[in-house]
């Protein structure tokens, strides 16, 4: 249907369900009139950028009247340098988002299916469903992907399955055996993207990156990585993804020709030396997580220990006026809702002062709410 005077809109997107980003700090603190909101909720990393990212971005801003280079070179072969790649296997993207949306765009023809793990990332449900593809979900055991169902689930129309390692929203691993068993079986005709957004800080000795399987020479999997994450770069839009140069070079046809600016191939080619950093983001978001892991079990809390920077927690009571109330007191959260578990909460780690307020906050907030 159409009340205006246009023509119909394509037939995929009436299955689009419109994305619920993190509530932004300062809509917080403009709808409520309240200053020194804190952001927990979209799992940035709490320290801010990476110093040497802001460096190189500051000197380049005055290059911002060049088109940038199209094929991001030099931050290309800075990440195959990283990992020991040929430039050719590697594809960066506006965030891994945008690769995501490439996957779609390159293999998905309408009614064609993906298959994924309920709850994950929505981001993989958007970018099949817009190209008319047929999403697939196999329901996490115990909030881990469940790879034996997510085999049993492909069929002849299946062109890919997203295997998000750690998972979001829950920060649980698959682990090398369950991979290895999956892989063993996964017919080669169906593209296995494995999205490692929180691999930086993954610190589990069961873990096994996808890019071992790039390594090995499958031409059937893709390992997708980000800036957002642990680099502190989310604002600036830049992920990336690791492949057989046959797989990348087929994706990059439905490529946008400047698909990542300038000041972003710049800052992520400065992040990715700043290994200080990154170190440095690890270890505080390991303290955090132990501060919050402590606080949830004295609440009688359970919780989900994390390979991520974020906790997936069961609160008890319905999250929806937790979130509400949370905000007034200047702390934005994810609820559980959204993934279907209304009383569950997804918080990210923030500082040690950001941990404590939420602490705080919540303490309070649920305490109001059971009087
Ligand atoms: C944050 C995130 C991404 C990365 O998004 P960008 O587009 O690179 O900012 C990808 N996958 C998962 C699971 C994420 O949580």
């Amino acid at each position: 249907m159409n009340l205006n005077n246009l023509p119909d809109a394509r037939k995929a997107l009436e299955n689009i369900k419109p994305y619920v980003p993190g509530k932004p700090i300062e809509e917080v603190e403009r709808e409520l009139g309240i200053k020194n909101a804190i952001k927990m909720a979209s799992n940035e990393n709490p320290l801010g950028p990476s110093p040497k990212a802001v460096e190189a971005v500051q000197k380049a801003i005055t290059k911002l009247n060049l088109y940038p280079d199209g094929a991001s070179h030099y931050l290309r072969q800075a990440i195959g340098a990283r990992y020991q790649l040929d430039v050719g296997q590697v594809i960066v993207g506006n965030g891994s988002d945008e690769i995501i949306k490439l996957l779609a765009e390159t293999f998905l023809n309408p009614d064609d299916e993906a298959v994924m793990a309920k709850p994950s990332f929505s981001e993989y449900d958007f970018a099949v469903t817009l190209m008319g593809g047929k999403c697939i979900f196999v329901d996490c055991v115990d909030f881990r992907h469940d790879l034996d169902g997510m085999l049993q689930a492909i069929t002849p129309k299946t062109k890919m399955v997203f295997i998000c390692n750690p998972n979001n929203p829950t920060g649980t691993i698959v682990t090398k055996k369950e991979i290895e068993k999956f892989m063993a079986k996964v017919p080669k005709q169906v593209v296995v993207v494995f999205d490692e957004a929180y691999y930086e800080y993954v610190d589990h000795p069961d873990y096994i990156s996808g890019l071992e399987y790039v390594r090995a020479g499958y031409e059937n999997v893709i390992v997708l990585r980000t800036f957002s994450k642990i680099y502190g770069l989310a604002g600036l839009r830049v992920g990336y993804g690791i492949a057989a140069p046959e797989l990348i070079s087929l994706i990059n046809k439905a490529r946008e020709p400047f698909n990542v600016n300038l000041l972003g191939q710049i800052g992520a080619q400065a992040a990715l030396a700043d290994t200080e950093f990154v170190e440095i983001s690890r270890e505080k978001n390991a303290a955090g997580k132990n501060t919050l892991y402590k606080y949830f079990s004295e609440m009688g809390f359970k919780y989900w220990p994390t390979q991520t920077n974020f906790i997936w927690v069961r609160i008890n009571t319905d999250c929806r006026p937790v979130f509400q109330r949370l905000l007034r007191e200047g702390v934005i959260i994810r609820t559980g809702d959204i993934f279907g578990y209304p009383d569950f909460i997804r918080v990210t780690v923030g500082t040690e002062e950001q941990n404590e307020r939420f602490i705080q906050a919540l303490g309070k907030v649920l305490k109001e709410l059971t009087v």
